[in-house]
């Protein structure tokens, strides 16, 4: 079986690991933390990174840091990991769904105006598979209504929007380390800012809420969010070779694209775009197939199971979501796009240590399978 991701971990990883372990430092104290946050943080652009345990938690604690009124809203896509709506739930927020556009399948902006009430207090702009939300539009809007922003870049490690690094935008920004993600602790996170007093407040917040004056005092709510100092060794080594990564990335994206452009060119799929002001980095390389071929994603996916190519479906919308049917914020609402997303896109084996020969077989054999099928 191709599958569809891979971790790719090197030697300098387990020489790291080995130090934090051989040292004792495996709790989340050593300096491997430290060196981590800086480093990656550099890279992206930012001042202050914090890490954490996972992604949700880092946008968990992001919209916990902003400190907003309880039942105020926050602007989030609809095409996204159900994260990103968890985030507000249990921070006393309501998700205010927003449609993808056609090309990127990134929330549309231009839809973002239209739903803010007095109520509205964030924006959550997610980089879907890579590729960049249009920030300009964000931004201005942001600005005009007095929003936070709080960016969603698990997607989009080493992505640009117009040559600025996503996770550089808003007042935090967050990220994932999951196996999948181009950069890896296993699990992790962390939390970036420009903002000395939120990145205080964020590392106090993942940590109990512990004051340095007073120990055991807790002034205020707060979580074990912490990461471990064996996962930025891991981290911290992944870091050093991020671009490597990302330029992996970007070489598998591109020639998928290369190799299925007749298939686009036929009618048959819609392939990933780079917009002019993008950096595009292919996350997971999707495809949508054209609807009235009037076949599902899941029969695709089903046949190229069957000839050994791992793939996985896209999200399910989130204003779908049967958990929050029971909340009283909820709506029934058609958002289109993000449907249609989910009923004909699924990705394609996109991880970092796959073989050329496995790309150029996962091309041949979803060409051989539609020209069969349409
Ligand atoms: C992976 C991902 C997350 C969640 O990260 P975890 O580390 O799995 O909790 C959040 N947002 C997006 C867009 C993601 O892709």
């Amino acid at each position: 079986m191709i599958p569809v991701n891979e971790p790719y971990i090197g030697e300098k990883e387990i020489e790291y690991v080995n130090e934090a372990i051989k040292t004792g430092w495996i709790s989340s104290e050593g300096k491997f933390i430290k060196a981590f946050e800086e480093r990656f943080a550099g890279y992206i652009g930012r001042k202050y990174g914090v890490a954490v345990n996972n992604g949700t938690n880092a946008l968990i604690l992001a919209l916990k840091a902003m400190d907003l009124p309880a039942g105020s809203k926050v602007i989030i896509p609809s095409f996204t990991i159900i994260s990103c709506a968890l985030a507000c739930i249990y921070n006393n927020l309501i998700p205010v769904f927003i449609d993808s556009e056609e090309e990127t399948w990134n929330m549309d902006v231009f839809k973002i105006e239209g739903k803010i009430t007095e109520k509205t207090k964030a924006i959550m702009p997610v980089h879907i598979y890579g590729h960049p939300v249009d920030m300009d539009e964000v931004l201005k809007i942001a600005d005009r209504f007095k929003l936070h922003i709080i960016e969603d870049f698990a997607e989009a490690i080493g992505s640009e929007y117009k040559r600025k690094r996503c996770g550089s935008f808003g007042d935090i920004s967050c990220v994932s380390f999951y196996a999948n993600k181009a950069i890896t602790t296993g699990e992790g996170g962390m939390c970036l800012t420009d903002d000395s007093r939120i990145a205080e407040r964020l590392k106090r917040l993942k940590n109990l809420a512990f004051v340095p004056e007073k120990r055991f005092i807790h002034y205020e709510l707060g979580f074990n969010f912490r990461l471990t100092n064996i996962q930025a060794a891991i981290g911290l080594a992944q870091t050093e070779r991020i671009e490597e990564h990302v330029k992996r990335k970007i070489e598998i994206g591109k020639r998928y694209t290369m190799l299925l452009k007749e298939l686009e060119e036929k009618g048959l799929i819609k392939l990933p775009v780079e917009k002019e002001w993008a950096r595009n980095t292919y996350w997971m390389y999707g495809i949508v197939l054209n609807e009235r071929l009037k076949i599902k994603a899941e029969e695709v996916m089903k046949r190229l199971a069957e000839r050994n190519v791992q793939t996985r479906p896209f999200f399910y919308p989130l204003h779908l979501q049967p958990a929050f049917k029971k909340f009283p914020w909820y709506r029934e609402q058609d958002l289109p796009v993000s449907r249609r997303l989910y009923e004909y896109g699924f990705y394609l084996p996109s991880g970092l240590t796959l073989k050329k020969e496995e790309i150029e077989y996962t091309a041949t054999t979803l060409k051989e399978i539609l020209d069969d099928l349409a």
